[in-house]
Formats: structure tokens, sequence, C-alpha cells
């Protein structure tokens, strides 16, 4: 499937549409799911042009994964989770819905059930919240 420059996430990537980011560097973006399956939901993006996880060079797939490995502690800290699940969905019949590649970082608590993926929108107050705990936490960590 070829690149399409107005999706949404390549809006928000262009600073078009608004989000709740919690990090950013040269090569990757990172902000929360307005339809969290938990609290602090985050997404990880690279900025080159993506639709799904075979469309990467090898560099920016390797650097948009080091961002997830170092993001994902920082968001179960940032809102006190017991651990993390990562999702990554390929082609609509995979449940994909946003045809820039994306890595789901879902904090999780062992009493906690997981909302459906990508189905309630979340209220932005919370939104809001949830990422001003998680930048403090980045910023500490990671400048
Ligand atoms: P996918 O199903 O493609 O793996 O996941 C896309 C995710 O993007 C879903 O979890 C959905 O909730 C989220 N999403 C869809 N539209 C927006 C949006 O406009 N802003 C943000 N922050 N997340 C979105």
């Amino acid at each position: 499937m070829a690149y399409d420059n107005d999706n949404i996430f390549a809006k928000i990537l262009r600073g078009e549409v608004p989000c709740h980011k919690v990090f950013e560097d040269d090569r990757t973006f990172a902000f929360l799911d307005v339809m969290p399956r938990s609290h602090g939901h985050t997404l990880v993006i690279p900025k080159a042009q993506a639709t799904g996880f075979t469309d990467i060079d090898d560099q920016d797939l390797a650097y948009l994964m080091k961002s997830v490995q170092s993001l994902a502690p920082l968001v179960v800290e940032g809102v006190g989770a017991e651990g993390f699940m990562l999702q990554q969905f390929n082609g609509l019949a995979a449940g994909q819905t946003v045809f820039h590649l994306h890595i789901h970082i879902v904090p999780r608590w062992a009493d906690q059930a997981l909302k459906a993926h990508g189905k309630e929108m979340e209220d932005q107050d919370v939104l809001a919240a949830n990422a001003e705990k998680i930048r403090t936490v980045v910023s500490a960590n990671l400048g």
C-alpha cells in the first residue's frame, strides 16, 4: 500500500492536528492514544513515512524500536503501572486503522482488564493529566 501523506498521524507529525505529545527526537515521536486501552496508552511512530512494519528501512526501524524500549518503562513509571504490553497491527484484516507505522505501548495492571482496541474516546482532561505525568518522567530520564 502506498503511503498516504494525509493520514491522521502524518497530520499530527506536521502539527496540523493536536495531540498529547510525550516525547520527540530526530527520528521518532510519541503521543497518547485518544482511545486508550489503559491509562497512559502511548503510540510511538517513526518520522519516516512508512505504512507498516515491513515498509521502513532497517535504520529507522532499529531507531524506532530503541525509542520504544527507552520509553516503555518511563510510561509505566509515569502512570504507576505494573507492566506493559506492546501491540503493532499490519493491514485492515489485522486491525490496523491508521496507515502510518506505530507501536502501541499499553500499560498494564494485574487487576485491570484492557478496554477494546480503538473504541472508546477518552476525556481530554484525563489524557492531558496522563501525558503530563509521563512527560515529567521522560524529561527527567531522557532530557
Ligand atoms: P491501529 O488500529 O492502526 O493499530 O491503531 C490506531 C490507533 O490510533 C488506535 O488505537 C486509535 O485509538 C488511535 N487514534 C486514531 N485516531 C487518532 C487521533 O486522531 N489521535 C490519536 N492520538 N490517536 C488516534
